[in-house]
């Protein structure tokens, strides 16, 4: 896939851990020139480009974008994958905190591309791909605001993709299910039997283990490639069957 992304420059938002980490990974190996934009962004040795950015902060992302693009000489591919979680049905978030959500998960994303645009719409090979979640579509129990954040996310992609292709810009999203990150050694490490509960986790997936970051990242790579010119405004599951309920087990 090298050749594909030789000479191209990606920015990855949440790049620092997890899923994001693993699309840089990805897009470097693949010939890409890569920066991460993360609240924990922190110091690099391996050619990648990092500017701690907060998605929250629009001054951040507009100072992330323009140091992206004088340091690394343009931006052809976007990656919004930063994100954060939050439990509870709709009863259970007060208003504060699904601002607070919806901060990072959606209006992240509006600001980054927003900052973005304008250097994407010189590029021959523009891709924006946003990190959504299969709860999107799958309807999780005690997941109401998350919820509502990557329904967001998914219908944002759709509106953008159909807003920015006659500039040549395809937009797209990918829909992790559980995926083994960080973020669910921190969830699992609140419960009193972390260990029992990474195996109920695992026998609840129809495939009966995690999605790896590095599966995610390869969709990324496809959508972010021009192997996919023909593709946009879609959302793609890497999830193992999660969404389809007649794949789950009972
Ligand atoms: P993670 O917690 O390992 O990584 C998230 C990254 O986002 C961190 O590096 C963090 O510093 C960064 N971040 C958070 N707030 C930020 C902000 N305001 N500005 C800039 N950076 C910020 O999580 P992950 O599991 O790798 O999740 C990445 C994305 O994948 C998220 O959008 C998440 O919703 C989505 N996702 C994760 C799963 C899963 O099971 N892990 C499933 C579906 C979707």
């Amino acid at each position: 896939m090298a050749a594909e992304f030789d000479g191209l420059v990606a920015a990855v938002t949440g790049g620092a851990s997890g899923i994001g980490a693993a699309i840089v990974r990805a897009l470097a190996e693949a010939g890409a020139t890569v920066a991460v934009l993360d609240l924990d962004a922190g110091e690099r040795d391996d050619g990648v480009l990092a500017v701690r950015t907060d998605v929250t902060d629009d001054e951040s992302v507009r100072a992330a974008v323009d140091t992206v693009v004088t340091r690394l000489g343009g931006l052809d591919i976007l990656v919004n994958n930063a994100g954060i979680g939050a439990q509870g049905t709709v009863a259970d978030n007060d208003d504060a905190e699904w601002l607070r959500v919806l901060d990072v998960n959606v209006l992240g994303m509006v600001r980054t591309t927003r900052a973005a645009l304008p250097h994407l719409r010189r590029s021959p090979a523009a891709a924006v791909v946003n990190t959504g979640s299969i709860v999107a579509t799958a309807g999780l129990p005690q997941r109401a605001l998350y919820t509502a954040s990557k329904g967001a996310v998914l219908a944002l992609t759709r509106a953008m993709a159909a807003d920015h292709l006659p500039e040549g810009i395809r937009v797209n999203c990918v829909n992790p299910g559980t995926a083994d990150t960080p973020w669910i050694d921190r969830l699992l490490a609140a419960a009193p039997d972390p260990e029992a509960e990474r195996a109920a986790l695992e026998a609840r997936q129809p495939h009966g283990r995690l999605v790896t970051a590095d599966e995610v990242a390869r969709t990324v790579l496809y959508l972010a490639s021009p192997l996919s010119r023909s593709t946009t405004g879609v959302g793609i599951a890497v999830d193992g069957g999660m969404q389809d309920l007649r794949l789950r087990p009972r």
